[in-house]
């Protein structure tokens, strides 16, 4: 795996701009996740190289878009730290939360994060992104980024993720390229909660002929009072 991330980090164009380590880093993570996925479900890839283009390189290919330095960040449906603990990896100086509504998941990210020695300025919350987002629990409107990915529709991601955002932060959508319609129908949304898109960028995962999409939300009103709602009312009626 490591060979395969560090070309994979090359063809980027990320060499010399993240942590001589982070190939094996990454490489020791995709490792442990392979070894988990056998006795709890982590993810559907199965196999080294796929760890490493899928799931690492996919999620690295962000860091040609945005600037994650020193940044405070929520990955929103973390999962088994993905694209969250990639970034850590990549970019240490991020001060990184992930949350997740499965704690299970969660448990084991914290053994990644402790084997790799990559501990500081990370937080895990075991929740729901509508429930931790609501006033009083005191993380509205306050991160620099929020990350998702394969966590839901983008109009019901709007209003799990843009209510973390700080004003003038952005909310990150990894997203596949035949996304438009979903797009298109969370305009609404969008609007509503304060945010505009501020950019679509389509990309190659190396190795592959995959090309995948992140969109750029940008946070350019305080969060209305109101939103996120209940998560059954999420479901039914999507903004
Ligand atoms: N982001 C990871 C990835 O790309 O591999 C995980 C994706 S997995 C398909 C979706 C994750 O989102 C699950 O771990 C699930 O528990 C979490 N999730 C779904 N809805 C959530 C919510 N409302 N709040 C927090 N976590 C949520």
């Amino acid at each position: 795996m490591e060979e395969i991330i560090s070309a994979g980090l090359e063809e980027l164009g990320l060499t010399g701009r993240v942590p001589e380590d982070a190939p094996a880093q990454l490489a020791q993570y995709g490792q442990m996740l392979l070894e988990k996925n056998q006795v709890m479900n982590l993810t559907a890839i199965r196999e080294p190289e796929g760890v490493a283009r899928l799931h690492m390189l996919d999620c690295a290919a962000l860091l040609k878009f945005c600037d994650f330095e020193g940044k405070t960040l929520i990955d929103v449906g973390t999962g088994a730290g993905f694209p969250g603990m990639v970034l850590k990896i990549l970019v240490p100086s991020l001060r990184i939360t992930f949350l997740d509504s499965l704690a299970k998941r969660l448990d084991w990210l914290s053994e990644v994060y402790e084997d790799l020695g990559c501990i500081d300025s990370i937080t895990a919350f075991h929740g729901r992104a509508e429930e931790f987002a609501a006033p009083l629990m005191g993380y509205r409107d306050s991160f620099d980024l929020v990350t998702a990915r394969a966590v839901a529709d983008l109009r019901v991601l709007c209003e799990l993720c843009l209510p973390f955002v700080k004003v003038g932060g952005q909310f990150l959508a990894m997203k596949s390229t035949n996304s438009d319609s979903e797009l298109a129908e969370a305009a609404h949304a969008i609007q509503l909660l304060g945010g505009r898109v501020a950019g679509i960028h389509n990309y190659l995962i190396p190795g592959t002929e995959i090309t995948h999409r992140l969109i750029v939300i940008q946070k350019m009103a305080p969060t209305l009072k109101g939103h996120p709602r209940r998560w059954a009312k999420i479901q039914k009626e999507p903004l």
